[in-house]
């Protein structure tokens, strides 16, 4: 079931999201959810929390790597930092450069069992780790991004909502 995907400034997305300690079927329905929410969205990354559901739940689907559950993650810096052009569903119309992502992890997590898996990530993969992450504890990508950058790419994201608010009014 595809499910609303909320958008900044919505304060629910600044909330951090609660580890996971039940492994049922409504765990895995969320995660089915959000699988499906990210398709339609054609995104590669989705947390919980932008679907509103505060618990440490991530899908990814990045480039040839396998689709992955990611639930309470953790990971290991092994890389350098790397420059990525980063989106976000929830900030959708605009991307900016970030400088901070580190270009390779080793991220531990549990399986929708709740069994611990590990894998590493490289590139994109290693970055939407880090964003989804982020999004855990209550942040964005654009919190990382210089106050100048993070200034104009706000500014484009306000005007493209009030061009389709107006539209949708019309
Ligand atoms: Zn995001």
């Amino acid at each position: 079931m595809i499910r609303p995907i909320l958008a900044h400034p919505d304060p629910r997305l600044r909330e951090p999201s609660l580890p996971v300690q039940t492994f049922d079927d409504a765990l895995r329905k969320l995660v089915d959810d959000m699988f499906d929410t990210m398709h339609h969205a054609e995104g590669i990354g989705l947390a919980a929390v932008q679907i509103g559901v505060h618990l440490r739940v991530a899908v990814m689907e990045v480039e040839d790597n396998p689709q992955r559950v990611m639930i309470n993650p953790s990971f290991e810096p092994l890389g350098e930092t790397m420059d990525m052009v980063e989106g976000c569903l929830s900030v959708p119309g605009v991307q900016d450069r970030t400088k901070t992502r580190i270009d390779h992890l080793r991220v531990q997590a549990l399986d929708l069992d709740g069994k611990p898996y590990t894998f590493e990530a490289h590139g994109l993969e290693a970055a939407c780790v880090q964003h989804e992450c982020d999004h855990m504890d209550g942040k964005l990508y654009i919190d990382c991004l210089s106050h100048v950058r993070r200034q104009r790419v706000l500014q484009r994201y306000n005007r493209i909502r009030r061009e389709e608010g107006g539209r949708q009014s019309d």
